[in-house]
């Protein structure tokens, strides 16, 4: 039997060096070939002289044509990483991770050795990376710890016409550095100990971080720094103004003629038009994949459960349509399927945030679905409040999306609305920093040592009501000194921490409540998009499949039950068989109970990151064990901000924002409608609905936030 065994393994071995090695080969000659034939590719030289000339440099090209991929290794091959990184950012994670792999594979290195990336919660780089692509968040953390990003030599500032506010942000700082940095002046710099977004520092490290910055300040001289702003629109002048007259140049791309289709009235129910203009596509037009535009998870999620029902009605001949999903909060292995042509004789369908929209360039589109819509963040000054909210697309991201369809040869789009109603559309999108709330900001820049928040050189002004209620509700979360410095320990705690200025609250307050072990499970879960898989026609059905879990008191601790159900069942199953047949069998229960197991999975990746930044900021994990009692007054003392009352007619009013709200169906309270509730998310659709509800003592609130509720004489 020995025999045979090393007879076989020789064979292996054999076959390694023939088969594999010859696709490799094979693979790497196609590759190159698809570099040469980018529009970006000639002009090369030309781009890195440009680079060499000026210290601000605009690059702005159509999408596709190649910047992304190619202008680091283009850099990196004219010398520019010899002294520094050569940093890439990124609005979405999503983009910062696969252009990572395809960089890393088009360099024929492994991921996280010359190229890498970093997001929130994972960084796979070493000190051997050169190219490192990361998400805009993730650098402007790295900003608090090393306050010169002296580690790079080049920053490249990508999809700058998204304007997110991390973007416009970190554009403001780099500015600042820039200037330091080519005056090679060292001030006093800020010493706390940050640690950086994905939260992997160990103490010992930070030291070491700041004691080299120190080092920094005594000693060595600071090099320059070069900054790339990359954009794909047209409008190279906001940047280049703000840069003092800045150099843009631009890169000539490549687009095939797009027909726009319309439709002849408005749809009532896009969801429904978009599954029957998919099949329209596929049963009766040529090749070609199709990419369509939805506006989150469980939109994506729905409409592919509904195309999988569709398809076995259909002729036996007629059934190859591969659907593929891609939104952020996918695992990032599964990720990269987009990019993966489809098998022989099938069309693939790419159902896709609007991530496709600039960010990724798919190969293979020639048909693309525009439902006209998308999800944004908005936030209402005058209450405070900040609304996922689905409203309709500008002009500039519709006329983004049909040129998708149009990169590889003449393509179709599918506008989901009449004609006239384009016409309407708004030119662009609001700058995020003009519709969010700007707490975890001004937290940031105040932990950067920027006192003066509204003297901040801002790319463009936020507004200053927003800006002071930003201000507002730190004061009332203790970040704040009387002085509008960071409170010690909390305001440092608070921007230590890379979650939403409200949870990182809730984790600081629960560890002095000794439940900081629920409070880090419930803040995860807080965190994804959401939990439950309840499709349309099973609503019922998931409802009873949920009772088991829920809680009488609300949906934290619902959710707190969910997350130690799946874990039990989790560990039990690892007793007795390996960790990959226990992950499958725990899909397979999140499915009987009707959870989403993709979010959950990212909710215990969460969990396990901050549970590990809560440790190293020597927070006390304890548990509350079987009483809740100390939990739920824990949650009423961190979500004070969104309680509300219930009112003679069953709705409710929110005490801070005086706005009138309804219970989410979806709630475990959505029957019951207890006095006094606290709540995380408004969800605003015809009408003002509250997600993550639970109930709370009345009186806990000017007990437990006497800044924020007086009791009643
Ligand atoms: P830009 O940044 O100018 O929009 P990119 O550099 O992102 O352009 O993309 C250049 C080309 O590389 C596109 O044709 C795209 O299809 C291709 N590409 C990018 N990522 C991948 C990938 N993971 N697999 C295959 N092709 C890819
Ligand atoms: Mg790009």
């Amino acid at each position: 039997p020995s025999m045979a065994s090393n007879n076989s393994t020789h064979t292996a071995k054999i076959n390694q060096l023939n088969g594999p090695k010859a696709d490799f080969v094979a693979r790497r000659q196609k590759i190159e070939k698809h570099r040469k034939a980018l529009p970006i590719a000639a002009a090369e030289k030309r781009l890195v002289d440009e680079v060499s000339n000026n210290d601000v440099l605009i690059i702005v090209g159509e999408t596709g044509s190649g910047k992304t991929t190619q202008l680091p290794q283009y850099l990196l091959n004219g010398g520019f990483g010899r002294n520094g990184v050569i940093g890439i950012t990124q609005p979405r994670r999503v983009a910062a991770v696969t252009v990572a792999k395809r960089v890393a594979e088009e360099c024929g290195v492994t991921l996280g050795q010359k190229v890498g990336y970093a997001i929130r919660f994972e960084d796979v780089t070493s000190t051997s990376t050169r190219i490192k692509y990361m998400t805009d968040g993730l650098l402007l953390r790295e900003a608090l710890l090393d306050p010169y990003l002296s580690k790079y030599s080049v920053i490249i500032v990508d999809e700058a016409h998204e304007r997110t506010v991390h973007t416009d942000v970190l554009l403001g700082l780099l500015k600042t550095v820039q200037k330091k940095r080519s005056q090679g002046v060292n001030d006093t710099v800020n010493n706390h100990r940050i640690q950086t977004e994905n939260g992997i520092e160990s103490q010992k490290e930070n030291e070491l971080q700041s004691t080299s910055i120190m080092k920094n300040n005594q000693g060595k001289k600071l090099s320059p720094l070069k900054l790339i702003i990359m954009s794909a629109s047209l409008d190279a002048k906001i940047f280049s103004d703000y840069f003092g007259g800045a150099r843009a140049v631009h890169v000539q791309g490549r687009q095939y003629p797009v027909d726009i289709l319309y439709t002849h009235q408005p749809e009532t129910d896009y969801v429904d038009a978009t599954l029957i203009t998919i099949f329209q596509i596929h049963l009766e037009e040529g090749p070609g994949d199709i990419l369509v535009f939805l506006t989150g998870q469980e939109e994506i999620e729905s409409i592919e459960r509904l195309i999988q029902e569709r398809l076995p009605k259909l002729a036996e001949s007629k059934r190859k349509l591969l659907v593929v999903p891609i939104f952020a909060s996918l695992p990032s292995e599964k990720q990269m399927k987009v990019f993966m042509p489809p098998p022989s004789g099938f069309r693939k369908v790419i159902l896709a945030t609007n991530i496709a929209e600039t960010s990724l360039t798919i190969p293979g589109i020639k048909y693309v679905i525009d439902p006209g819509m998308v999800k944004l963040r908005t936030y209402d000054a005058s209450t405070g409040i900040e609304p996922l909210i689905v409203v309709k697309t500008s002009k500039a991201q519709a006329l983004q999306r049909s040129g998708r369809a149009g990169r590889e040869g003449p393509g179709k789009c599918y506008r989901l609305y009449p004609e006239s109603e384009f016409y309407k559309l708004k030119a662009s999108t609001t700058p995020e920093i003009k519709r969010c709330n700007l707490a975890n900001v001004i937290l940031q820049l105040k932990a950067l040592g920027v006192d003066d928040i509204l003297g901040f050189d801002f790319i463009e002004e936020p507004e200053r009501m927003a800006i002071i209620k930003s201000m507002e509700l730190l004061f009332l979360l203790g970040a704040f000194t009387d002085g509008s410095k960071l409170s010690d320990p909390v305001g440092h705690q608070m921007a230590r921490l890379p979650l939403h200025p409200i949870y990182s609250k809730a984790l600081i307050v629960a560890s002095q409540f000794n439940c900081l072990e629920e409070m880090l499970i419930i803040v995860a879960l807080l965190s994804v998009e959401s939990i439950y898989y309840a499709p349309r026609e099973k609503l019922e059905e998931s409802r009873t499949a949920l009772r088991s879990f829920s809680s009488p008191e609300g949906d934290h601790l619902t959710l707190l039950n969910i997350f130690r159900a799946s874990d039990e069942f989790l560990e039990k199953s690892k007793l007795v068989i390996s960790q990959d047949k226990a992950e499958k069998k725990l899909r397979k229960w999140c499915k009987q109970n009707f959870i989403n197991s993709r979010s959950l999975k990212h909710a215990r990746d969460i969990h396990s990151q901050i549970r590990r930044n809560v440790e190293q900021m020597g927070l006390h994990v304890t548990s509350c064990g079987e009483d809740m009692l100390p939990l739920r007054r824990c949650l009423a003392a961190s979500f004070f901000l969104n309680a509300a009352l219930k009112q003679p007619d069953n709705t409710y009013r929110a005490l801070s924002s005086g706005l009138v709200v309804k219970i989410h169906p979806s709630s475990v309270l959505f029957r019951m409608k207890p006095e006094c509730i606290i709540f995380n998310e408004l969800v605003r659709t015809n009408q003002n609905y509250v997600r993550n509800v639970s109930t709370i003592d009345y009186l806990w609130l000017p007990e437990l936030a006497p800044q924020c509720y007086a009791l009643q004489e």
